[in-house]
């Protein structure tokens, strides 16, 4: 009982185990997507930041160099226009195709405007502050560019305007020359937003958001702000102008477009999707793999307990006549275990020593690929304690799935037990023989007696008369002188004597068959049947015929000679099996039937031996399905030497009729509906049954 526990917790704890694998495994699968997800969208998100750094710094590069053009065009202004008259016409020009500058002085060496010109798109851009408030800026510009003789920019400052509007500018001042002097300055006044609307690339704006900002992070001027989302992607890029820096900001939106914000993370969830599948495809196959696991596990138990319970010995070997397998059957009848035998190679351990080279022979006769019998061949095999016992073995070739053969599986049976019955049958049989032989020797022997009794009689008298004829001087009282006749009443003497000498050898051989009369036992019918069915059996079998036997129930034992009686009915069946030959064409098969039937016979005034009367008596009938009885057949039946056999002798029915009327019982005969012969006979029942003595003297 502890075993199955065992192994039922044993099973439960594997489950769970299996469970629990399978869980870790999902989860380790799905934490590796989602890393896989994230890094995925990490990775698109820095690539996003690179692109929008590169776009910052070509807008950044895209300003630089439209600064530097304007500076050559205000250069090349001041050199078209020597005079204040003649500047105010190109100035206003260069104003209306420059948006992003919204005034522009020409001022002398000392500063001062020689000439100015305001921005057309920015109605009274100095109407709510005057000009001279941006006077610190422009003269820090100025002076910056004196020291540098070159273009330089003031820091950035806010210009209110009117209606509480207002906007970021920043003064760049250029010194200019004439004919190698220096001739004042031109002073471009810049807004900041219009820098950034009008020197930068739209297409790249599309959507994002542009401002500019001091190094602190402070707004100055927006062109654009990104709507809608508040994650957004953050590109700054210094825009270092000679004498001051700006820094600009680009803005773009961090789209979530939609689950799968773009192809790698598509194609990652997508491959984790197929991977989740395969998964629960691997599952499923397992899960029927388990299931088919199973039904063979149980198969190989049933066939496992099926081997197991067999009687019949298996044995499988390979082709080199190692053994493979063996059941528990085997094992017991060689006496050695599994572990003991698998592995084994030739000669194996259950060879008698002394048949050892026969066997090898065999084998090799076997493995060279001799075809086996089917019917199996016997041989002897030897346990460990050297006891040895036969055995019958069937061969098959092990075909593997395949089709090659992979060895030899046998089954062997013990056949001790059947040698036992087949041993115990022939003693029988030889026994049965015996008694019949010196039944019929005995049965010669009183016929013989029989008959030889007379003639004898008749010598001994003739001989007594004849020496009285002889003798006859002697009685009248002549005396006998003559010798002849001396000689020849000797003679006749001599005859008389030897006549009653054989009759009385004749005698002594009768009375020792007689003698056998005296050996009654009691003796229950069924016993009487079983000792001889076994040869019945055999011969019915031959011949096609069906046995039948009834014993009547409460049936009492019998008072009888053992084997005498077993003789009678011997006879008898054997007569009725012979009167239903194979070769008889009328004979049907539904009428190859012997019946032998044992039940108490009421009406039958007989003498019990030795007189006494007798009044339970046992009837026998034997009755074929034969040929039947003829009148000439029937008025020799019991002829001695009478048969109509050429290997008959023609005492059995004589010699049954003997035995039966010795037991003081009576053999008839009769013929059977529809056909064939009913022979009966009776025997007294044994003693219990018989009724007191005195009661009936
Ligand atoms: P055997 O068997 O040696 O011939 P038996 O005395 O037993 O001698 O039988 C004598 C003959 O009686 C047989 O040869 C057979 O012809 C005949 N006979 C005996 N029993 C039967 C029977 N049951 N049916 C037909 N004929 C029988």
């Amino acid at each position: 009982m502890e075993r199955p526990h065992f192994i039922r917790a044993w099973r439960e704890s594997l489950r769970s185990l299996r469970w629990r694998l399978w869980a870790a495994l999902l989860l380790l699968v799905v934490t590796l997507l989602g890393v896989l997800i994230f890094l995925a969208a990490e990775y698109e998100e820095a690539r996003d930041q690179t692109a929008l750094e590169q776009d910052a710094a070509s807008l950044v590069s895209d300003i630089r160099s439209s600064l530097v053009r304007n500076v050559q065009t205000l250069q090349s202004l001041h050199s078209v226009a020597p005079t204040a008259d003649s500047w105010a016409f190109p100035a206003a020009e260069l104003m209306a195709q420059h948006r992003e500058i919204v005034r522009l002085e020409w001022r002398d060496n000392a500063q001062q405007v020689t000439a100015a010109r305001d921005t057309p798109f920015i109605p009274e851009l100095f109407g709510y502050l005057d000009r001279d408030q941006a006077l610190p800026e422009v003269r820090l510009a100025c002076d910056h560019a004196r020291r540098l003789s070159g273009p330089a920019y003031s820091s950035s400052y806010f210009w209110p305007l009117r209606h509480g509007k207002g906007l970021e500018l920043i003064e760049m001042c250029l010194p200019v020359a004439r004919a190698g002097l220096p001739n004042g300055f031109l002073v471009a006044t810049y807004s900041l937003p219009g820098l950034l609307s009008e020197l930068t690339n739209r297409d790249l704006l599309r959507g994002r958001g542009l401002a500019f900002n001091e190094a602190d992070g402070t707004r100055l001027a927006l062109h654009s702000i990104v709507t809608g989302t508040r994650r957004t992607l953050t590109a700054r890029q210094v825009l270092d102008l000679p004498g001051h820096t700006l820094i600009l900001q680009l803005q773009s939106p961090r789209l979530l477009r939609g689950l799968f914000p773009n192809v790698l993370t598509a194609m990652v969830s997508a491959l984790s999707l197929a991977l989740l599948s395969v998964l629960f495809l691997l599952g499923r196959d397992i899960r029927r793999r388990q299931r088919a696991e199973m039904e063979v596990a149980k198969s190989l138990a049933f066939r496992k307990a099926m081997e197991d319970s067999l009687v019949t010995g298996l044995r499988a070997r390979d082709m080199q006549g190692r053994i493979t397998y063996v059941n528990p059957a085997f094992c017991d009848m060689v006496g050695l275990t599994a572990e003991q035998l698998v592995g084994t190679g030739l000669p194996a351990p259950w060879w008698p020593p002394e048949l050892v080279d026969e066997y090898q022979q065999r084998q090799m006769v076997r493995l060279a690929g001799q075809v086996l019998p089917r019917e199996g061949y016997e041989s002897v095999f030897q346990r460990p304690d050297g006891t040895r016992f036969p055995v019958l073995i069937i061969e098959a070739p092990l075909i593997d799935a395949q089709g090659k053969q992979t060895g030899f599986m046998s089954a062997i049976l013990d056949l001790t037990e059947q040698r036992r019955v087949e041993d115990l049958n022939r003693a029988s049989q030889e026994r049965l023989q015996a008694t019949a032989r010196l039944a019929t020797m005995g049965e010669m022997a009183s016929l013989l007696s029989h008959e030889l009794n007379q003639p004898l009689a008749a010598i001994s008298s003739y001989a007594s008369g004849t020496l009285n004829l002889l003798e006859q001087p002697e009685g009248s009282g002549v005396a006998v002188a003559d010798p002849v006749q001396a000689d020849l009443m000797q003679a006749v003497r001599r005859i008389g004597e030897q006549a009653e000498r054989a009759a009385r050898v004749i005698k002594s051989v009768a009375d020792f068959v007689r003698r056998r009369q005296q050996v009654r036992e009691a003796v229950t019918p069924k016993s009487l049947i079983d000792a001889i069915l076994p040869l019945l059996s055999l011969q019915a079998k031959k011949q096609g015929i069906r046995l039948q036997i009834q014993i009547a129930p409460e049936c009492p034992s019998v008072l009888c000679d053992r084997t005498m009686v077993e003789q009678v009915l011997l006879n008898l069946a054997r007569n009725g099996m012979q009167a239903m030959p194979l070769t008889d064409p009328s004979s049907r098969m539904s009428l190859r039937v012997l019946r032998l039937e044992v039940g108490q016979a009421r009406l039958h005034s007989g003498l019990a031996p030795g007189g006494l009367p007798q009044k339970a008596w046992v009837a026998f009938s034997v009755t074929d399905h034969g040929l039947g009885l003829s009148e000439e057949v029937q008025a020799k039946l019991f002829t001695p030497f009478f048969t109509t056999r050429a290997e008959g002798m023609g005492l059995g029915l004589s010699l049954c009729r003997t035995v039966i009327e010795q037991h003081g019982g009576a053999l008839t005969h009769e013929p059977n509906e529809p056909r064939g012969t009913v022979f009966r006979f009776t025997l007294p029942a044994a003693p219990v049954q018989v009724a007191p003595l005195s009661s009936g003297a």
